[in-house]
């Protein structure tokens, strides 16, 4: 039995794995030269499995002139003439309240534990090596209200089984001395013991070399999925640049594009696409001991930090509606300026002339080339389920924290398995 999945991102190379573990014949077809270099090259490196809060919450609201009327606001929304668009961002609005946040942390929480212990038991299995780290979480808070709201879904998430609690500055600062250079904006943090940090793109090549051994699985690199050729009521063949690919089932794994491709066949995807930045700040011994060892996310600017191996990786922003995949320099700008403020925090000023945070960060090389990194949100906050004979499953939209909830998609596929028609379109707004 044949399988075509569309998308070499993290999601298609996990579920390639999936199905070639249960003995099926696996072609993976990305329209990019390898393996993640679409948004799971150089994400925020995050595993949170605990913190869970919805991008559609109560708070946003409020913030939302804020962000929307400051030019160095975390998110930009860019208004275009388009009814997608518009219709996007009001089921988002309507998304925004208590009672469907809560909804959508519960089923995200689910499908967190079951992802985490997916991904544990691959890695194990599969020996991968990607700056895998279990350092915990700090969200820390730079005003009362919001750190408020933040405990509110500490609370809630504990009645669900997460361990999670709040620290006061000075308690924030006793865990992670790399923040006291910002203590006196901060007025408290949330602490999550438990949770990850890794390369997402590490894990995903690591992942595709394994399953390249095994002989199993087949790449075509550098070819576009045009279309889905149907015959009768199911699908027969993928068309790609490089001609025809008969199939038995399909998986659509390609992020954002999966939307016209599954608007050719009737399903319409309330996906829209993001764009958000990631650096990577390269660490030697000396500046090492002096940023954070934790993760930290910055909740006031959105701007998340992660150590990954001897870099630092910083992910920040929202760009809504730019409609296109460039890197705006002002936004990176923008986040070398916080960043500076931020780490340089720890002692770095002292050490080196003011401004050497930004003159490395403006080599081309510090930032990734690529890497507005498109990011694809489902605002509905919950799952859609549509079918279509021969489409397995469509898997993609799940909003900022795909990866970490990549192998509970496959596993949705394995219970499916051996049913051709199935499909399940899994949409988890986060
Ligand atoms: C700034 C930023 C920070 C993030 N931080 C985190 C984090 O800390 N933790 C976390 O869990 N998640 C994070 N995410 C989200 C996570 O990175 C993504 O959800 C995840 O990488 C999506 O994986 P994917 O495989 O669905 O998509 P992608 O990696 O984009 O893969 C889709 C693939 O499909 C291919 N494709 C598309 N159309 C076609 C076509 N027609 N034919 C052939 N190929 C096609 C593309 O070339 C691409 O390779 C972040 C995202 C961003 C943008």
């Amino acid at each position: 039995m044949h399988v075509c999945v569309i998308g070499a991102g993290v999601v298609g190379v996990t579920t390639a794995w999936y199905l070639a573990r249960q003995g099926l014949n696996v072609t993976l077809v990305d329209r990019l030269k390898s393996a993640a270099q679409g948004a799971s090259y150089a994400n925020g490196g995050q595993l949170s499995y605990s913190y869970v809060a919805p991008l559609a919450g109560p708070g946003v609201l409020s913030n939302l002139p804020d962000w929307l009327l400051n030019a160095d606001s975390p998110l930009r929304f860019h208004p275009r003439l388009d009814l997608h668009q518009w219709r996007w961002c009001l089921n988002f609005m309507r998304a925004c309240t208590l009672g469907r946040s809560r909804k959508t942390t519960v089923e995200l929480l689910q499908l967190s534990y079951y992802s985490r212990e997916l991904v544990h038991q691959l890695t194990a299995r599969e020996s991968l090596q990607f700056n895998y780290r279990r350092n915990g979480k700090l969200i820390v808070y730079r005003d009362s209200q919001s750190m408020a709201l933040g405990m509110q879904q500490v609370a809630f998430q504990a009645s669900l089984g997460s361990q999670q609690h709040g620290l006061s500055r000075e308690q924030c600062v006793a865990l992670e001395p790399a923040l006291a250079h910002i203590a006196s904006s901060l007025t408290g943090a949330i602490h999550t013991p438990s949770e990850e940090v890794g390369d997402c793109r590490l894990f995903t090549q690591g992942l595709l070399d394994r399953l390249l051994a095994t002989g199993q699985v087949k790449t075509m690199f550098g070819t576009e999925v045009l279309g889905l050729r149907r015959e009768r009521r199911r699908i027969a063949a993928v068309l790609t640049t490089q001609g025809e690919l008969p199939v038995d089932g399909v998986v659509i794994c390609s992020g954002v594009a999966s939307r016209p491709l599954l608007k050719e066949i009737g399903i319409h995807l309330p996906l829209y696409p993001l764009k958000g930045y990631s650096l990577d700040i390269p660490l030697n011994e000396d500046i090492a001991r002096t940023v954070p060892g934790i993760s930290v996310t910055d909740s006031a600017r959105k701007v998340v930090y992660a150590p990954l191996g001897t870099s630092l990786r910083v992910a920040a922003m929202v760009d809504m509606g730019t409609g296109n995949d460039r890197i705006d320099p002002s936004r990176i700008d923008l986040l070398k300026k916080q960043v500076g403020e931020n780490v340089s925090c720890a002692g770095l000023v002292e050490r080196y002339p003011v401004g050497w945070i930004a003159s490395r960060y403006g080599a081309k090389q510090t930032y990734h080339r690529r890497h507005p990194l498109a990011q694809f949100v489902a605002q509905r906050g919950s799952r859609c389920l549509g079918f279509y004979p021969g489409l397995w499953q469509q898997s993609c939209g799940g909003g900022p924290r795909q990866w970490r909830t990549a192998c509970d998609r496959l596993k949705t596929i394995q219970g499916k398995q051996g049913v051709l028609i199935s499909s399940v379109v899994a949409l988890v707004g986060s």
